[in-house]
């Protein structure tokens, strides 16, 4: 049976109707009914080609929740009739160091979910079990999809990178910056979100900014200098970062997990005198994926989500595109 998908089939193409023969179903692989999937911005970067990897046609999508409708002979952990959600991380060779210390993220055989292989832009995928995670009950699938990937990939660094006493700033409170913002004042952070748009003031501290800093305002950003240990970027834009690491205490790190094209330019003698780190992450580790689903669930950290029928797909990546999603375009079968 032929799965229907949207795929672009060609560099920056609007989305189209694709169907596609699943390939047949391997002893551990499981077949999901897919209910939601986030609109996360690696899916137009793929669409787009940013990354110089992107295959036409491509059918985006790895921010799933869905439905167990088969199951190979071999899987074990879900079972037909789960819901459960899926990442951008599709599979690892489970056999090397990486995988071996439960760092299969960083596994050199790692597959993507939507990379040389269909997404979750579609009714229904088929992949490997021991990818798929089962979802909280207390989470509503719209809210819990983005979690998979946008969640995952925030949490990740500020569980490893802070402590409960620290100052953490956000840049870009989008799909994956409200979740930041909401993560690190679970950890008991103090939290300020720094933005373009001053629109979102309202709902960065509802969802836990201590501070809320529009980086166009030079005094504002003044007034935060020296102020953090930890800066998180997930801005998809080059910015000027040696200015950026003023906003930085002696010791504090500037990491990334948004993917911004170009370099650094920041220099060695700031970094020493500084003691500053810079650093990078990106998604988590199956182990991080779990732990941070239970952490969302006990803490009520939910995606706010603007949920629109999978049809609509292609209004959904423009409003993503053009930075008025509050805060991530959900795209249902429902
Ligand atoms: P998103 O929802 O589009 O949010 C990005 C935010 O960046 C925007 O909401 C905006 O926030 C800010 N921004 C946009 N244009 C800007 C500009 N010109 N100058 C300054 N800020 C700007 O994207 P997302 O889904 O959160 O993804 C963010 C990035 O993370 C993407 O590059 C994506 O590929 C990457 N990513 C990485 C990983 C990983 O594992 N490391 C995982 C998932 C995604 P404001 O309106 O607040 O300014
Ligand atoms: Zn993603």
């Amino acid at each position: 049976m032929p799965i229907h998908a949207f795929a672009a089939l060609a560099q920056g193409a609007a989305l189209t109707p694709h169907r596609y023969e699943p390939p047949a179903l391997g002893p551990f692989d499981v077949e999901l009914a897919i209910s939601h999937c986030g609109i996360c911005h690696s899916d137009i970067h793929l669409i787009d080609n940013d990354w110089a990897t992107s295959q036409y046609p491509l059918v985006p999508g790895h921010e799933i929740v869905g439905m167990v409708r088969r199951a190979g002979p071999d899987v074990t952990g879900v079972s037909i009739g789960d819901r459960v959600g899926v990442g951008w991380q599709a599979g690892s060779c489970l056999a090397c160091e990486w995988c071996e210390r439960g760092e299969e993220h960083c596994c050199p055989k790692q597959v993507a979910t939507c990379v040389g292989r269909p997404g979750g832009f579609a009714e229904a995928i088929r992949l490997d079990s021991r990818f798929v995670y089962p979802v909280p009950a207390s989470l509503a699938s719209e809210n819990a999809a983005p979690l998979l990937c946008g969640g995952v990939t925030v949490y990740s660094p500020l569980a490893r990178m802070t402590r409960p006493a620290s100052r953490a700033g956000v840049i870009g409170i989008g799909g994956l910056g409200h979740l930041a913002v909401q993560f690190a004042r679970a950890f008991g952070c103090e939290v300020t979100a720094f933005t373009t748009s001053p629109d979102k003031e309202a709902e960065a501290r509802r969802l836990g900014a201590r501070h809320f800093v529009v980086a166009s305002d030079a005094g504002a950003m003044d007034r935060a200098a020296h102020s953090l240990d930890l800066l998180l970027s997930t801005v998809t834009v080059a910015l000027d970062w040696p200015a950026w690491m003023k906003v930085l205490r002696p010791r504090g790190t500037l990491c990334f997990v948004g993917a911004s094209p170009g370099t650094l330019g920041v220099a060695t003698a700031a970094l020493m005198i500084g003691e500053h780190t810079l650093a990078g992450s990106v998604i988590g580790s199956r182990a991080v994926t779990r732990e941070m689903l239970e952490f969302a669930a006990r803490h009520g950290i939910a995606a706010r989500t603007e949920v629109v029928p999978m049809a609509q797909v292609n209004a959904a990546i423009e409003r993503v595109r053009q930075n008025r999603a509050r805060y991530r375009m959900v795209l249902t079968n429902g």
